[in-house]
């Protein structure tokens, strides 16, 4: 199996220079291109990886799930689900998803920009660093890796530049879905996508959601059943944004990306897996790591359709 994984590396190597850095957050921009790992956790226990997976990057929006499962963790699903919505946009992560007069929770998605920003008001905390630490505590224990600190050069670099996800916030409290202080929210927002991981740490998360919310190797319980259900449903319809439909007919499992170059897909009962090449195509999704997750899926019969 390592050897399938390095010449998958080696088969989508010349992928990696085909997509672009992410640049509007500027310090992401000097990210090494060449960099290809992969990680994967099965369920038998093993661990086969190859190439940097080793290498640490942000999260970005890979948070996004972990963000849902704290919510849901601290509320329930009926709770979160009257102010997040699930349907899947059909546009890019950044987009104002707003119609004419109206902005409805319905019209938020978890996955997305607007829904994550409207998540933190929702998990909890007595102040919004408070927050994020418990977001912070959630991604390490779901990783096992007490290590996992925020990139504090990435969190400034978003916090600066992050006009687009003001302009979001701003409309979010227009519309009185956040009550909160826009920059409080936001700091929040800006220091979840900034938490710096490894495929390895991916893998693991990914495989707790792809065993009903149970630990590898130690098969404990990290949260309820149903949650992980929740979350799967909506990473297979809106995981990799509009590029959501794409993914799933050519792959087929449940998927996280992150404009790191991240992406995390939860195989149900079978892999957690973790891949990382920072180039992205325009829907902000790795494409060397998408093409790597479409060779090993049709190699292992890897899709759930
Ligand atoms: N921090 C990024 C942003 O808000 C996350 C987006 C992403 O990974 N697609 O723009």
């Amino acid at each position: 199996m390592d050897e399938l994984l390095e010449q998958i590396l080696r088969d989508c190597h010349p992928y990696t220079t085909e997509g672009k850095l992410a640049n509007y957050i500027p310090e992401l921009a000097k990210a090494n291109p060449d960099d290809f790992g992969i990680y994967i956790i099965s369920s038998d226990d093993r661990i086969n990886r190859a190439g940097d997976y080793n290498k640490t990057f942000t999260i970005q929006s890979i948070v996004k799930p972990i963000l849902l499962l704290l919510a849901l963790m601290d509320n329930g699903i009926e709770t979160v689900r009257e102010h997040v919505g699930v349907e899947a946009t059909g546009k890019p992560f950044d987009a104002i998803n707003y119609s004419e007069q109206s902005l409805l929770s319905d019209h938020l998605n978890p996955m997305v920009n607007m829904g994550a920003i409207a998540m933190c008001t929702l998990i909890k905390g007595e102040s919004y660093l408070e927050r994020f630490e418990r977001l912070l505590e959630l991604t390490r224990k779901l990783a096992g890796n007490p290590s996992i600190q925020l990139d504090e050069a990435v969190y400034l670099s978003e916090k600066r530049t992050g006009s687009k996800n003001r302009a979001l916030a701003y409309l979010l409290k227009t519309y009185g879905m956040i009550t909160d202080d826009v920059e409080d929210v936001l700091d929040c927002y800006f220091r979840a996508c900034s938490i710096k991981v490894n495929c390895a740490d991916l893998a693991k998360i990914g495989y707790t959601l792809a065993n009903h919310g149970r630990a590898p190797f130690s098969g404990e319980r990290l949260f309820p059943e149903q949650y992980a259900s929740y979350v799967n449903a909506i990473l297979m319809t809106c995981g990799m944004y509009d590029g959501s439909g794409e993914f799933a007919v050519k792959v087929g499992v449940p998927a996280k990306s992150g404009v790191g170059g991240g992406i995390m897909a939860v195989v149900p009962t079978r892999m957690g897996i973790g891949i990382f090449s920072p180039a992205l195509d325009q829907k902000g999704n790795s494409v060397a790591g998408i093409k790597a997750l479409e060779l090993l899926s049709k190699k292992l019969y890897l899709s759930i359709f």
